[in-house]
C-alpha cells in the first residue's frame, strides 16, 4: 500500500516567509482578469504566466485567497473517473500534482495514499467493476478488491456480512490520496505572484464592461478594470456573475458540508468512500477524521447546511467504521457548490467574445485544480479549448453530448 508515512519532499526554498504575495492596487487595465482567488483562479494565472509568458493579469477576489470551496474541501484527489473525457482530464491532473511540489517549491502534504470506493449490492459490483476496466482501458490505474483485500488496505473498515449494507469488494486506485488545500492555494499564489501576476483581494466583480458582443472589462467594488480577457473561475457564485450578462449557465448552486472530528492517533491509512451509505472518510496529517457526504439539496448561497445532513453522514461513519463510535466531531463546515446536469464541468469559451468560462465542477474540483488551470491558461492565450476541455464546453448541453459522471461523481468526491 501507499506511503502515509512518506519521507517529506525536499525544498530548496523558504516554507515560511514572512509574506508569500504582494497584495497591490489594482491597475486600470491588464491583459487577462480572472475573477475568483481559488485553486481554480490561481492555477489558471500561473499557467498563463508559465507556459503562455502571459503576466499582465490579476486575479480578483471578493472575498480572501483560498477563502471560498479551496480551503472548505476534504482535500481527495484521483482520477477514476467513468468517461473517456473525464479520465483524462482528471489523469492529466493526477500527474501534475505528482510534480507540483517540486515544481512550486512547497511541501503540500500530497499524500497517494490510495482510495478505495466501496461496492454494496451486486449492482454496485457490476458497475465498479465496469469502472476498473474503463479505467485500465485509459491507463488510470485501478484495481478490482475482494472484502479481505478491502480489509488488508484498511484494517478498521467493518467488512462484517451482518450489517444492513456488507462490504462486498471496492475499486482501488493506488495513485489517489490527499493533500493539505489551503497550501496548495498559498503554493500556487506566490509562484503566480513571483511571475508577475497581481493577486488582488477584498475586490468584488459586480459586473462586466461591454463592447457589443464583447467583454472588455469589468465593474469591481474598486472600481472599473478594463481587460483583454476575462475568466470567471468563482465556483458556486459563477451563474450569478453570467447572469449580469443575461447568460444563463445550465448550473445549481448547493451547499456542500463536511466535518472533521477531534485529534486522534493515526488509525485510518487511506480514503474509503461509499455512495450507497453516502460517506466518505480520511484521516488528516493532524489526525482529525475528515468526513463528507453529498450536497445538501435545496439551492442556496450560504455557506452552511442542515444539521440533518451532518446525522446521516455520521450514522453511514460509523456504520462502516464501529471503532468511530465514540469520537467527537470537532467542527462542520459548508461551502456552496455549483452542479451541473451531468455533474461534469463546463471549461470554455462563451456566447460573448474574450469572455471564458470555468464552472460546475460541483462536489469535485480539487483534485483538478492543476489540470483546469492548465487548460484554461491555454484557452485563454489561444482562444482555442485544449483538447483535455474541448468537450467540457458549453455547447453540449445544446448538441447533447454530455458527459454523464453523476456514478463516479456523486458522494465520491
Ligand atoms: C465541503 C466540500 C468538500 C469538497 N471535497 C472535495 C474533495 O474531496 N475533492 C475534490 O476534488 N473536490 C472537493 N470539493 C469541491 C472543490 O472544493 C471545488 O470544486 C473547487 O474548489 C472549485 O474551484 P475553486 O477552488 O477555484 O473554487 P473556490 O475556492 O470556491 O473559488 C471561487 C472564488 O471566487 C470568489 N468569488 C465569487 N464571486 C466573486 C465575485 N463576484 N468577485 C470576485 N470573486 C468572487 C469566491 O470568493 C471564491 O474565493 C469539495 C467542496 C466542498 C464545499
Amino acid at each position: 500500500m501507499a506511503d502515509v508515512d512518506a519521507e517529506p519532499v525536499q525544498l530548496t526554498g523558504q516554507q515560511h516567509p514572512d509574506w508569500l504575495w504582494r497584495t497591490p492596487d489594482p491597475k486600470r487595465s491588464y491583459d487577462v482578469i480572472v475573477v475568483g482567488a481559488g485553486g481554480h483562479g490561481l492555477a489558471t494565472a500561473y499557467y498563463l504566466a508559465k507556459n503562455h509568458g502571459i503576466t499582465n493579469v490579476a486575479v480578483l477576489e471578493k472575498g480572501w485567497l483560498a477563502g471560498g470551496n479551496m480551503a472548505r474541501n476534504t482535500t481527495i484527489i484521483r482520477s477514476n473517473y467513468l468517461w473517456d473525457e473525464s479520465a483524462a482530464i482528471y489523469e492529466h491532473a493526477l500527474k501534475l500534482w505528482e510534480g507540483l511540489p517540486e515544481e512550486l517549491d512547497y511541501d503540500f502534504l500530497f499524500s497517494q495514499r490510495g482510495v478505495l470506493n466501496l461496492a454494496h449490492t451486486l449492482q454496485d459490483v457490476r458497475d465498479s467493476m465496469r469502472r476498473v476496466h474503463a479505467n485500465r482501458l485509459n491507463g488510470v490505474d485501478s484495481e478490482w478488491l475482494t472484502p479481505a483485500e478491502v480489509q488488508k488496505a484498511c484494517p478498521i473498515l467493518n467488512i462484517s456480512p451482518d450489517v444492513r449494507y456488507p462490504v462486498l469488494g471496492a475499486t482501488w486506485q493506488p495513485r489517489a490520496g490527499i493533500a493539505k488545500h489551503d497550501h496548495v492555494a498559498w503554493a500556487f499564489a506566490r509562484r503566480a505572484d513571483e511571475l508577475g501576476v497581481d493577486l488582488i483581494q477584498g475586490c468584488e466583480v459586480t459586473g462586466f464592461l461591454r463592447d457589443g458582443d464583447a467583454v472588455v472589462g469589468v465593474e469591481t467594488s474598486r472600481g472599473p478594470i478594463r481587460a483583454g480577457k476575462v475568466a470567471l473561475a468563482a465556483a458556486g457564485h459563477s451563474s450569478v456573475l453570467a447572469d449580469t450578462l443575461g447568460l444563463r449557465l445550465p448550473v445549481q448552486s448547493h451547499p456542500l458540508q463536511a466535518l472533521v472530528s477531534e485529534l486522534l492517533e493515526p488509525v485510518h491509512p487511506t480514503v474509503v468512500m461509499s455512495n450507497h451509505v453516502h460517506v466518505y472518510v480520511s484521516q488528516a496529517h493532524k489526525g482529525e477524521l475528515v468526513m463528507g457526504a453529498g450536497v445538501d439539496a435545496y439551492n442556496s448561497y450560504g455557506q452552511r447546511g442542515s444539521v440533518h445532513v451532518i446525522e446521516a453522514q455520521m450514522a453511514a461513519a460509523v456504520e462502516l467504521f464501529p471503532i468511530f463510535a465514540r469520537a467527537h466531531v470537532l467542527r462542520t463546515w459548508g461551502g456552496i457548490v455549483d452542479v451541473s446536469p451531468d455533474a461534469s464541468p463546463i471549461v470554455g469559451g462563451t456566447p460573448f467574445e474574450n469572455l471564458y468560462v470555468n464552472c460546475g465542477w460541483g462536489t469535485g474540483g480539487f483534485k483538478a485544480t492543476p489540470a483546469v488551470g492548465w487548460v484554461m491558461a491555454h484557452t485563454i492565450a489561444t482562444g482555442e479549448p485544449h483538447p483535455l476541455n474541448a468537450p467540457f464546453g458549453l455547447e453540449r448541453f445544446t448538441t447533447g453530448a454530455l458527459i454523464d459522471e453523476h456514478g463516479a461523481a456523486a458522494v465520491a468526491h
